[in-house]
């Protein structure tokens, strides 16, 4: 049976999650006709494993593109084999892409022979930042409490933040993260790792 290499599924369940309302009208997953014709990683390889998706640009429905392209080059995940958005093709680094289509609608990602790694994508996205809410209420839902990619200054401002001004020192020991980090000003997507070790 054809089929996408897994971490493509991977993503394309992390955006609608995400974006439950995104428009799917440019998303792509295996071939049409036209890239049948051509060498294309969207065609089936001889282990009907096709390799590239396309997910449709959408700011209003939730998924905009350049963050989605931002967010995959930041993390550099070594399943790409490369990116093409807005008239640039990414493989570790930004240059010009002269394709026939400027890529404008959706973003094309295709992967390597890594591809088959289902581990989620690396998005500094709500989800992250909702999985943090949780567990500092551990077990409660404030879901929107923190805009994504906010930066922390310390556990007390991540405790007020999460609280929206509510007074809670002390629901995290200090010294849980502090102790774990050398730099105060911690990003969201560092500190899901932080809080993900000492809370679960
Ligand atoms: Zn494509």
């Amino acid at each position: 049976m054809v089929r996408a290499a897994y971490s493509l599924t991977t993503l394309l369940n992390q955006l609608n999650r995400l974006a439950p309302n995104r428009s799917k009208l440019s998303d792509g997953g295996i071939g049409d006709p036209a890239h049948a014709a051509r060498i294309s990683d969207h065609n089936p390889d001889a282990n009907n494993i096709y390799h590239a998706r396309d997910y449709t640009h959408d700011p209003a429905g939730g998924l905009d593109c350049q963050w989605l392209a931002n967010e995959l080059t930041r993390s550099a995940d070594i399943r790409i084999k490369y990116i093409i958005w807005n008239r640039r093709i990414w493989t570790g680094y930004w240059a010009t892409y002269n394709g026939s289509s400027p890529h404008t609608e959706h973003l094309h990602l295709s992967v390597n022979a890594r591809g088959d790694d289902p581990r989620e994508w690396e998005l500094g996205d709500d989800m992250a930042i909702e999985d943090i809410e949780r567990m500092v209420w551990k077990g409660g839902n404030v879901p929107g409490s923190i805009a994504a990619g906010t930066l922390i200054a310390n556990v007390e401002e991540l405790e007020r933040m999460v609280w929206k001004g509510g007074s809670v020192t002390g629901s995290i020991a200090p010294e849980s993260l502090i102790g774990r980090v050398d730099k105060l000003t911690v990003a969201v997507a560092e500190l899901v790792e932080l809080v993900k070790g000492q809370m679960t």
